[in-house]
């Protein structure tokens, strides 16, 4: 008999917690540093905080329009001709969500249909495939190649069915710290050409690249601008990740459609920090700073740990790094970063969670979005192991 009262079925049967909530409450049950969850560790700017407040007393504190605040969404336009020039209208193109989870929720559900096939690279950061499942269709995933996460767009082509609804594109790319070139956005623009494939891009580490290399916005590439949705996080780029606040821009026939759902998911998103971000966007680009400011964390990092036995992978975008411990142990890596967390006290993310097939490189994850003296002292740890 079964112990529930009524009997359920799952819509997501083999979808557990995610890693990152697990992680983070192991290392706080072990009193762990923790460099799991992608999170800084450090405050936003005051000027930002004070906005907040200024606009909560002001009496912003009613729902927002259900695309979010026009001033914002003119600002955040502006943006993307700034960086990409590309002209994207605010009133039809852009809209303000929950965060980058949200938007890519809302991104799949409004266009894949049940059967339809969405293509992901693996390792994939872990929302995407669940939202898919929800929609009714299928994940269909090519690996990026191991250690350097490249892809192959000939074996993507080769994948491509008349069911190919949506390909996920991800640069930065969280888990691996990879970026996309221009290459790559040049055949995905090729193998889509003449399809009616959309393509979802998630930019939200745009602004957090390094060693001089440029962010591939897909507005930089027109013919795939035309069939794209991107999807921006403000928790990023302002070190607010607690405000859960992104956005969603597309041409305005596909951002029709993402409105059709995003009004019945959230409707709108809270209207105090929306105003906050609108009038620190008209003071401020202090998000072009964020290369250098995350580069030297990377490389304070890499440094502290030079003389470990950890294997260093190459970080060329968002705040992670990748570390292989093969030389150190032959544990799985849920199992090793389990037990660094407990024995050793950092905590990381095992990239083996990011695959369907549970792929296992010996590969794990640390955030270094953390002050000097975190980092410092998880690497002092870390040379130890
Ligand atoms: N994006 C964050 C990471 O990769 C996690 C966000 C979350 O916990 N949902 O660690």
């Amino acid at each position: 008999m079964s112990e529930h009262p009524i009997h359920i079925k799952s819509k997501l049967p083999l979808v557990g917690t995610t890693i990152f909530t697990i992680m983070s409450a192991l290392a706080v049950e072990h009193d762990a540093i923790n460099l799991s969850q992608g999170y800084p560790d450090f405050s936003c700017k005051d000027a930002l905080q004070d906005l907040v407040y200024k606009h909560i007393k002001a009496g912003h504190n009613q729902y927002a329009p259900m695309a979010g605040l026009p001033l914002l969404r003119r600002l955040l336009a502006e943006k993307v001709m700034k960086l990409y020039n590309f002209p994207l209208h605010p009133e039809h193109e852009v809209t303000i969500t929950a965060g980058g989870t949200q938007a890519i929720y809302t991104a799949i559900n409004a266009f894949v249909h049940r059967g339809d096939e969405v293509i992901i690279f693996e390792p994939a950061y872990d929302c995407y495939i669940p939202a898919i499942l929800m929609a009714g269709g299928s994940p269909i995933s090519v690996p990026l190649q191991y250690p350097d996460y490249s892809i192959d767009w000939n074996h993507v082509k080769k994948l491509i069915t008349a069911k190919t609804k949506m390909i996920v594109i991800n640069t930065p790319h969280n888990p691996s710290g990879k970026i996309l070139g221009r290459e790559d956005m040049k055949a995905l623009e090729k193998i889509t050409e003449n399809t009616d494939i959309i393509v979802l891009s998630d930019e939200v580490y745009e602004h957090i690249v390094f060693d001089e290399a440029s962010h591939e916005s897909v507005w930089k590439h027109e013919k795939l601008a035309k069939r794209s949705l991107a999807v921006y996080s403000f928790g990023k780029s302002y070190h607010v990740t607690g405000w859960k606040m992104g956005y969603c821009m597309a041409p305005e026939y596909l951002m029709k459609e993402f409105r059709k759902v995003h009004q019945f998911l959230v409707f709108s998103v809270n209207t105090p920090f929306q105003h906050a971000i609108a009038e620190y966007l008209q003071q401020s680009d202090d998000y072009l700073e964020l290369n250098q400011f995350y580069q030297e964390k990377r490389d304070f990092f890499l440094s502290a740990i030079k003389q470990s036995r950890f294997e260093i992978l190459p970080s060329k975008g968002t705040y992670f790094q990748l570390l292989s411990y093969k030389k150190i142990s032959e544990e799985l890596d849920t199992d090793f970063a389990v037990r660094m967390t407990i024995e050793h006290k950092v905590a990381s993310v095992p990239l083996s969670v990011f695959y369907k097939s549970k792929e296992d490189n010996k590969v794990l994850r640390f955030c270094f979005a953390k002050g000097k003296d975190t980092l410092e002292k998880a690497a002092e740890i870390l040379s130890k192991i």
